[in-house]
């Protein structure tokens, strides 16, 4: 983020801590309400900086217009037929910059920010611990912001076995290095539930016509030029390239959460 991009922590120097510490603190940060969450972290100077960020970026997206250049990438994946099963909704899912500012400016008009952020803040701290849906998802299987859904979601059905297969792998991998990593630090393990959730591939999308993995990976290439605009800019960098849906909202809006312990005292809450 600009300029004042804050350590995940994970890969941190930091002192580890006794289980009942970190339980103690998790409890904590339990009994806080979303609301009293945010009055707290207003206290914090990093949340000034990331709020005007976002306020600065969103003129920006406005201004040049990136609400028309999602429309117009999302309109080049060819049309299907899904049969709503919800199936692949099982994840905080990868989005880009333009997408959190488009989701963003789509609850804050709806009025459903407040609401969003204890959906993000129960899933981010069960995220090591639990296998969980998409916050968005409704109990009838709906997507809540569907029409400002991200490109992931739209490009789900459309994707073959052998890719979805082949980005499984990738997942586990990196999983299983944050895993590592995690426990390096803090002793403890992701648990198994998370570490090997798969999302079933797709048999039930109708697809209209193929989409060659080329197509995908030009609208990916498209999206990533839209995020050079936010980068030169400074209001993101490198390291946000990979950040999924809960993660955007945590940093700008929850940054105490941000804290891998809070996380962690879930997993041991689960296993006591
Ligand atoms: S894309 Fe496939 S898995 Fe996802 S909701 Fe549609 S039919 Fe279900
Ligand atoms: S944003 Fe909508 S379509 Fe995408 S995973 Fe969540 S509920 Fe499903």
């Amino acid at each position: 983020m600009k300029k004042h991009r804050q350590e995940s922590g994970v890969f941190s120097n930091e002192i580890f801590r006794s289980k009942r510490e970190i339980q103690n603190e998790f409890f904590s940060y339990q009994s806080l309400s979303t609301q009293d969450f945010y009055i707290q972290t207003l206290k914090n100077k990093f949340l000034e900086v990331f709020l005007k960020n976002i306020k600065e970026s969103l003129e920006m997206y406005h201004e040049i217009e990136h609400d028309q250049s999602l429309e117009t990438i999302y309109k080049e994946i060819p049309s299907g037929q899904c049969s709503g099963c919800g199936n692949c909704c099982a994840e905080s899912v990868h989005i880009f910059y333009s997408e959190f500012l488009s989701i963003y400016d789509h609850l804050v008009h709806l009025d459903k920010l407040e609401e969003t952020l204890d959906r993000v803040k129960a899933f981010h701290v069960q995220e090591w611990s639990k296998a969980q849906k998409c916050i968005f998802l409704d109990s009838d299987n709906r997507c809540e912001i569907y029409p400002v859904r991200p490109l992931v979601c739209r490009l789900f059905g459309h994707k073959s076995k052998k890719q979805h297969n082949k980005d499984y792998k990738l997942i586990k991998k990196r999983n299983k290095q944050v895993d590592k990593a995690i426990f390096q630090v803090h002793g403890v393990h992701i648990s198994k539930e998370v570490l090997k959730h798969k999302i079933r591939y797709c048999k039930d999308f109708i697809k209209d016509q193929d989409m060659p993995l080329g197509d995908h990976n030009a609208l990916m290439d498209r999206m990533y030029g839209l995020e050079m605009v936010y980068l030169a800019e400074g209001y993101i960098d490198e390291g946000d390239f990979d950040k999924s849906l809960t993660q955007w909202f945590v940093d700008f809006f929850l940054p105490d959460l941000k804290d891998p312990k809070v996380r962690i005292a879930n997993l041991l809450v689960e296993k006591s």
